[in-house]
């Protein structure tokens, strides 16, 4: 039987069996000994009550230390001690697999979550890290209950892609050719004909241009998958590989994507909140003080919305010396969000109307002829999670757009063909899947809400 469900037994008095790994052991002198143990189902451990009359007592029991794995047949019992309501009063332990307490990584005083980063393989045994990976999956699932229950289809955009999309980031490209002795051209460029692809290939930074595809078919998509970026930023809230959900959404303009934005955001802290109440009540105690509160704050409030030159006045009125200086024109960095986000208007904020200049081509230019219908979503301690835009359906507009920027809209025939044939309005959204867990978590650092990050220099696992 899982843990989650024996610790819910009502009423107790059940034979059962559970099975898990040793968090402590603890030898009475009255004859018994007292084993937690857990097996990843929830984030309590069930204390099994040990007595020293089993046969395999002296054998194996005084030799469990934490990370060994047991199974342990028993009745269910209401608890003496406190903090618990159930207990597990063993009648037969049988050892799985002993753990050396000299060697195993994980010691039960506190480790930090630097160290544990290097333990990737043995982290999910922590509470920290099994209550991250059950919070990280109840969210996935909501992911796709959000868009189906409205009707979006999920779509599986490429992970390989030939089209450097929007130059949202730096890419890793793939490629077959020998590293050693690439083929060449006669003028000695790299010779992509014998590539894999015949053609250069990089891994996706976005499957927004494909979703869009099916979006000017099907009406409502969204896709939920990894994305990667070669970016070469060693910060709290940066992967090379992340998770991202994007929505594209067809007759629809930027009021509408905001409309989505909000709400999903809102069912994600809401099924944090009711799914997930015990790894959060955790959080809030041993990671973010305040965190259950700030959430359930998320949910009573409508975001703010704010335009980009709004926001950029009351960066220039807060009177702050800001690292990277605010003038119209450059983009907002994490400290002007936050700001916005944590002390101006206090909830998340919805800012709109950025400088065509700092954003991707395909976003809707307005009348003014100098601001895009671009969208960025804030929330407090983490700054951007969302970053979406109504799209340019005007052709002649978009394939200009394209050639300012620096592309050729040649190579992106397929794209400009949903302008060519019955464009529509439409609009869509990226949100980072581990911001928003990190929001939710509290956990200061995006390498511990994935369960493998990747960063420069880092793929040990
Ligand atoms: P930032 O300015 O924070 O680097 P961005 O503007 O480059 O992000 P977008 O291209 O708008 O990001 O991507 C959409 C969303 O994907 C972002 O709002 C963010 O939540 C997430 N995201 C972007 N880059 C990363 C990354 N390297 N690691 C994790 N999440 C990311
Ligand atoms: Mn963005």
């Amino acid at each position: 039987m899982k843990i989650r469900d024996a610790l819910a037994a009502q009423p107790a008095g059940q034979a059962v069996t559970v099975a898990g790994w040793v968090r402590t052991r603890r030898d009475s002198k009255g004859g018994f000994s007292f084993i937690e143990v857990n097996d990843g189902s929830c984030l309590p451990n069930i204390q099994a009550v040990v007595p020293a009359s089993l046969p395999t007592y002296e054998a194996d029991v005084l030799r469990l230390h934490t990370g060994a794995s047991v199974e342990i047949d028993g009745t269910l019992a209401a608890s003496q001690g406190k903090g618990q309501s159930v207990e597990l009063q063993a009648t037969a332990v049988r050892v799985l697999g002993f753990a050396d307490p000299e060697a195993y990584p994980i010691q039960k005083q506190k480790t930090s979550l630097e160290h544990l980063r290097t333990i990737a393989h043995l982290r999910p045994r922590t509470n920290t890290f099994g209550a991250v990976a059950r919070v990280r999956s109840a969210l996935a699932g909501t992911v796709h209950q959000f868009f189906q229950s409205r009707g979006f289809v999920w779509l599986p955009t490429p992970i390989i892609t030939a089209s450097d999309c929007e130059g949202a980031g730096a890419m890793f490209q793939v490629t077959t050719l020998d590293l050693d002795k690439p083929a060449r051209t006669q003028d000695g460029a790299l010779d992509f004909n014998g590539d894999f692809f015949g053609r250069r290939a990089f891994l996706t930074v976005s499957g927004q241009l494909e979703a869009e595809t099916h979006a000017c078919a099907l009406g409502d998509v969204y896709t939920f998958g990894p994305t990667f970026r070669a970016e070469n930023s060693n910060t709290p809230r940066h992967l090379a590989e992340f998770w991202m959900i994007e929505p594209e959404m067809a007759f629809a303009d930027l009021a509408r994507d905001m409309a989505v934005a909000e709400a999903f955001v809102k069912a994600l802290v809401d099924a944090a909140l009711t799914r997930c109440a015990q790894e959060l009540a955790f959080f809030e105690q041993r990671v973010q003080p305040g965190l259950t509160a700030m959430l359930r704050g998320v949910l009573e409030h409508d975001f703010v919305h704010l335009t980009y030159s709004d926001a950029v006045a009351q960066l220039a009125k807060a009177g702050r010396a800001w690292e990277f200086p605010v003038e119209w024109g450059k983009d907002l960095q994490t400290e002007h969000e936050r700001y916005l986000t944590e002390e101006y208007c206090r909830k998340p904020v919805i800012v709109t109307d950025y400088p065509a200049g700092i954003k991707a081509f395909y976003m809707r230019m307005n009348d003014d002829g100098r601001t895009v219908r671009a969208m960025d979503v804030l929330v407090p301690k983490m700054g951007e999670i969302i970053g979406g835009s109504q799209r340019e359906e005007r052709i002649g507009i978009l394939e200009s757009r394209m050639r300012q920027s620096g592309l050729d809209p040649r190579n992106y025939w397929w794209y400009l063909d949903l302008r060519r044939f019955g464009s529509v309005p439409h609009a869509g959204f990226g949100l980072g899947f581990e911001r928003v867990l990190q929001f939710i978590t509290g956990l200061a650092n995006i390498r511990d809400v994935i369960p493998f990050p990747r960063t420069p220099k880092s793929a040990e696992f």
